[in-house]
C-alpha cells in the first residue's frame, strides 16, 4: 500500500482544470473539467489511509472514502464505484456541490501543511467514469413485494429513499407538484454549478427500476394525504421548505425586488427550455442591471454568479456579517470574487428607495458586537453609517422556513416543531400518524443535498422495517 498511497508530500494538491473566470461569465455550464484517469490516480495515491479517517466521520453518509481512493489509485475503478455507490445514492452530485471544505475535505488530516486530498473531485470522476462505461444499472430486486410506499416530493431526499425500497422490492410511487424531477436540484440550484443532464439521467435511471412518478400533483389539492395513506402501506414526507424569509424594511414591495428561488428557478427553467414570462419581460433577469442581492449562504451565492452570467452591469452581494462568519462556501466565494462580484461585508439594509421601482438600497454599517447566545456575535448597527447603493434588481436570499404542513396536508394531527418543521421520532423516523414518515430539509430545516440523501436513506430502512413488522403481525394471525 505504502508503495502506491501516501504520496501528499512529493504530489500537490490538484483541482480539475478550472475554466478562466472570463469564459465562464459567458455561459451556464459547469466550471470545472473531470480529470483524466492518471489525474485522479495521482490525486488519490495523496491519501495517507488514516486508521481513524476524520475525513468519512465528517462526511454525512459515512462515505468509505479512503478505501476507494486507494482503488482509484490502483485503478480499480469498477469496484472504487460500487464502494462508493453503496453508501450515496447521488456520488456524482455529491462530489460536484457538497461545501466539502466543511465536510470530508476540511477534516482530511494533510489539509494541515499539505492541502486536503480533493475528495469530492475524486468521488465525481469515479461515478461519471461508471455512467460512461455503463456500469450504473437499474435496479432489478431480487423479489418484488406488494406492499406500496407513496413518496412526496422528488427531491433528493424523496429520490435516494425511492431508490433504497426499490432495492429492497417495494412497489414506489412518488408525488411532486413540480412538472420535472428533482426538487432544488433542478430549479434551485444553478447549471454551472450541477448541470441538469446528471439530474435527469438520475431520473431516467429511477424510472427504468419501475418507480412511477405522478408529477404536477400537489398533495393536499390534487390528492388528499387521507387518499394517500389508503393508497400507500406507508408515506415518506420529503416536501422540503420553501417559505422565504422577508426583509422587514420600508419600500422591501418595490416592483425589482424578487425572492432568490423565484429569479432562480426563472434562470433554471429558461436553461431548460421552457418560456419564462419573468425572464420574457425581464422582471426575472439581470441583463444591463445593477444587482443588489442581500444575504450570504449559497441561495445568495448562486444569484450574484447567475446574474453575472445573465450580464449584468454590476453586481453586489450585502451580508452583515464578515466573510469568516458568512454561511455559504468560501469556496463559492472565491468562484463569485473570480467572476467580479463584489462582496459588501458587515453591511444591511435599511430601506429600498424609488418611486415606481427600486432604484437604490440604503445600507446601514454593522459592527459585530459580543457572542449571543447561539455563540455568533451579534450584528450592531453603527449609527450614521448610511450608504445609497445603486439597484435595479434586488434579490432577497435570506433563508427558507416550512410551509404550514399541517395546514398545506388538511392533517391538524401532524406534528410539527417550534420552527415549523416536522416533529419526527429520530429512531422510527415516523410523524405522529401512524405510518406517515418524513426525510430532509421539511425536518431538518434548509440544509444540504447530502443530508437530504443520508435521511433518504435512513427512512427507507425504517419504513422497511415498519412494513415488515406489520406484514408478520398479519401472517400470524392469518395463521391464528
Ligand atoms: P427539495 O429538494 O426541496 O425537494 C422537495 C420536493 O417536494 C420539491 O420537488 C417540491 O416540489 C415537492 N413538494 C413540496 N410540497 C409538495 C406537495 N404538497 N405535493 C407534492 N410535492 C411537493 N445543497 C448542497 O448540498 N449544495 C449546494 O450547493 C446547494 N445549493 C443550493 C442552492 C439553492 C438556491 C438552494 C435553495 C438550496 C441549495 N442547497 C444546496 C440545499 C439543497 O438543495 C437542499 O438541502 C435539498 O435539495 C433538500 O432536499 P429535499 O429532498 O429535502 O427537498
Ligand atoms: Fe465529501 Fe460530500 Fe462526498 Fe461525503 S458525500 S465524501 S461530504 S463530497
Ligand atoms: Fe485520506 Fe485525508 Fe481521509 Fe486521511 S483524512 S483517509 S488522508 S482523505
Amino acid at each position: 500500500m505504502a508503495e502506491r498511497m501516501l504520496k501528499f508530500v512529493g504530489t500537490s494538491q490538484a483541482m480539475p482544470d478550472k475554466r478562466p473566470a472570463a469564459e465562464r461569465r459567458r455561459d451556464f455550464d459547469e466550471i470545472y473539467s473531470n480529470y483524466a484517469r492518471e489525474k485522479a490516480a495521482e490525486q488519490a495515491a495523496r491519501c495517507s489511509q488514516c486508521g481513524v479517517p476524520f475525513c468519512q466521520i465528517h462526511c454525512p453518509l459515512q462515505n468509505n472514502i479512503p478505501d476507494w481512493l486507494k482503488l482509484t489509485a490502483e485503478g480499480r475503478l469498477e469496484e472504487a464505484y460500487e464502494l462508493s455507490a453503496a453508501t450515496n445514492n447521488f456520488p456524482e452530485i455529491c462530489g460536484r456541490i457538497c461545501p466539502q471544505d466543511r465536510l470530508c475535505e476540511g477534516n482530511c488530516v494533510i489539509e494541515k501543511g499539505f492541502d486536503a486530498v480533493t475528495i469530492g473531485s475524486v468521488e465525481k470522476f469515479i461515478t461519471d467514469t461508471a455512467w460512461s462505461q455503463g456500469w450504473v444499472k437499474p435496479i432489478r430486486p431480487r423479489r418484488e413485494r406488494t406492499e406500496s410506499v407513496g413518496i412526496i416530493g422528488a427531491g433528493p431526499a424523496g429520490l435516494a429513499a425511492a431508490e433504497q425500497l426499490r432495492r429492497k422490492g417495494y412497489q414506489v410511487a412518488i408525488y411532486d407538484r413540480y412538472d420535472r424531477v428533482g426538487g432544488l436540484m433542478i430549479y434551485g440550484i444553478p447549471n454551472f454549478k450541477l448541470e441538469k443532464d446528471i439530474v435527469q439521467r438520475r431520473e431516467k435511471l429511477l424510472r427504468d427500476s419501475k418507480v412511477t412518478f405522478h408529477l404536477d400533483c400537489e398533495i393536499g389539492r390534487d390528492v388528499s394525504m387521507k387518499e394517500l395513506r389508503r393508497r400507500h402501506g406507508a408515506v415518506l414526507i420529503a416536501t422540503g421548505v420553501y417559505k422565504a424569509r422577508d426583509i422587514a424594511a420600508p419600500g422591501v414591495g418595490l416592483p425589482g425586488i424578487a425572492a432568490a428561488l423565484d429569479y432562480l428557478t426563472a434562470s433554471n427553467r429558461s436553461g431548460l427550455g421552457d418560456s419564462v414570462p419573468g425572464i420574457e419581460s425581464g422582471a426575472l433577469h439581470a441583463e444591463g442591471k445593477n444587482v443588489v442581492v442581500v444575504g450570504g449562504g449559497d441561495t445568495a451565492m448562486d444569484c450574484v454568479r447567475t446574474a453575472v452570467r445573465q450580464g449584468a452591469k454590476s453586481v453586489k452581494c450585502l451580508y452583515r456579517r464578515d466573510r469568516a462568519n458568512m454561511p455559504g462556501s468560501q469556496r463559492e466565494v472565491k468562484h463569485a470574487e473570480e467572476e467580479g462580484v463584489e462582496f459588501v461585508w458587515l453591511s444591511a439594509p435599511q430601506a429600498f428607495l424609488g418611486k415606481d421601482h427600486v432604484s437604490h438600497v440604503r445600507t446601514v454599517r454593522i459592527h459585530l458586537g459580543m457572542p449571543d447566545a447561539s455563540g455568533r456575535q451579534a450584528p450592531q448597527e453603527i449609527p450614521n453609517s448610511h450608504t445609497n447603493v445603486e439597484a435595479d434588481l434586488v434579490l432577497k436570499a435570506l433563508g427558507f422556513d416550512p410551509e404550514d404542513l399541517p395546514e398545506a396536508l388538511a392533517t391538524p394531527d401532524l406534528g410539527v416543531t417550534r420552527w415549523g418543521t416536522l416533529d419526527i421520532d429520530w429512531r422510527s423516523m415516523m410523524t405522529s400518524l401512524d405510518g406517515v414518515f418524513a426525510a430532509g430539509d421539511i425536518v431538518r430545516g434548509a440544509s444540504l443535498v447530502v443530508w437530504a440523501v443520508r435521511d433518504g436513506r435512513d427512512a427507507a430502512e425504517r419504513i422497511h422495517t415498519y412494513l415488515a413488522g406489520k406484514a408478520m403481525a398479519a401472517a400470524r394471525i392469518a395463521a391464528e
